[in-house]
């Protein structure tokens, strides 16, 4: 992809998330773009960068941190860890990223809260949901949420902030939209439950249901395909 074309994708993006908070009757701001990043070169997340992004999300560790190394400069850039986390990973993520959205267990939890450094504000976290109820999907189910969010936020190093899903693709607005309102019901009960705690993220909506994400108060909507182009799927 050339930087024109990313240009071109990146402003797309940008207008389409504006048009659906406009559509849901919500502020402009009430939602952020997260450029996610993985599989693409540093050079075009450099770009990105260039014009106006600052938000990027990566599911592999090994090929964030090079991509970290080689953007070093970029004193702004926030760094999302949005794939799937096993224990051995955390000490990486903990120190080299600024948000994890795919805390779905308490160990995960705890590591990440032993491990991220002094020197650095603490971890932001989401709680990945199985929303779809698929048994080979990450993430905790509703009934544990609870549970999990009191262990979380008994952790002085991590700040939950809020919920994470990746529902099953499905065709069709009404159909999109059941999984994630019931991921921000999950949200609002979670707030009714922990009033103190820093709970305004709801990391959902990605190239194929922005849409149906903003009309269920997405505040953070992870598009891939739609600002980089497809992947090649051969590397991963
Ligand atoms: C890859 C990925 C995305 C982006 O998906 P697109 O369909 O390319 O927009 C969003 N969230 C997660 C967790 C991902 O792994």
């Amino acid at each position: 992809m050339t930087d024109t074309m990313l240009s071109e994708s990146l402003a797309s993006a940008r207008r389409r998330l504006t048009e659906a908070l406009a559509a849901a009757g919500r502020p402009a701001d009430a939602a952020r773009l997260l450029a996610v990043s993985k599989t693409k070169p540093a050079g075009m997340i450099r770009e990105a960068w260039r014009l106006g992004q600052r938000e990027f999300g990566e599911n592999y560790v090994q090929e964030a941190l090079e991509k970290q190394a080689e953007l070093a400069d970029l004193e702004d850039i926030v760094w999302h860890f949005i794939g799937p986390l096993q224990a051995n990973k955390t000490r990486a993520v903990a120190e080299h990223f600024d948000w994890v959205h795919s805390v779905d267990r308490e160990k995960v939890a705890r590591r990440l809260n032993d491990q991220r450094p002094e020197a650095l504000r603490p971890l932001e976290v989401c709680l990945q949901v199985n929303v779809s109820g698929e048994a080979s999907k990450a993430g905790i189910g509703f009934d544990e949420l609870e549970d999990l969010a009191g262990k979380v936020l008994a952790l002085p190093r991590l700040r939950l902030r809020g919920l994470m899903a990746i529902p099953a693709p499905a065709d069709g607005l009404a159909r999109q939209r059941e999984p994630l309102a019931r991921l921000r019901l999950a949200l609002d009960a979670l707030r009714r439950r922990f009033p103190e705690a820093p709970l305004d993220t709801l990391s959902m909506g990605m190239s194929d249901d922005l849409e149906a994400a903003v009309l269920e108060g997405a505040t953070l909507v992870r598009l891939g395909t739609a600002i980089f182009g497809t992947r090649d799927t051969s590397r991963r």
